[in-house]
């Protein structure tokens, strides 16, 4: 689901030059998100939907509300990408601790003989 502009705009603007993707547009003199274009600002260097965290109204800029299980599933595949993310850092983790630990035995029994 994207962002869509609510009737508490009041047409500062901020929100137009604020979008990294150049979704914020005008059209019949009120402010309207294309759809298409809006990312929800996914994959930009913002954490945060630039439209939302700059509108003076605080309610100008919101996310259209989702079908519930639209939104699980993109918890729940973000959770995923999280863990199988994780589970490859232990992993390396794991190995290069190992070969080290045993590079380190190596070198004692070497200099014990
Ligand atoms: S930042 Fe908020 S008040 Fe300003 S134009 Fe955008 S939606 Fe409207
Ligand atoms: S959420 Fe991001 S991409 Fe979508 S309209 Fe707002 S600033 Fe633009």
């Amino acid at each position: 689901m994207t962002y869509k502009i609510t009737s508490k705009c009041i047409s500062c603007k901020l929100c137009l030059s604020a979008c990294p993707t150049g979704a914020v547009k005008i059209v019949d003199g009120r402010h309207w998100i294309d759809p298409n274009l809006c990312t929800n600002c996914d994959n930009t260097t913002y954490s945060v939907p630039q439209c939302a965290a700059g509108c003076p109204t605080c309610d100008g800029c919101v996310k259209e509300r989702g079908d519930y299980w639209e939104s699980w599933f993109t918890t729940y595949n973000k959770l995923i990408t999280k863990l199988t993310k994780k589970e490859e850092y232990w992993d390396n983790w794991f190995n290069l601790y190992s070969q080290k630990f045993s590079e380190q035995i190596q070198k004692r029994q070497t200099s014990k003989v």
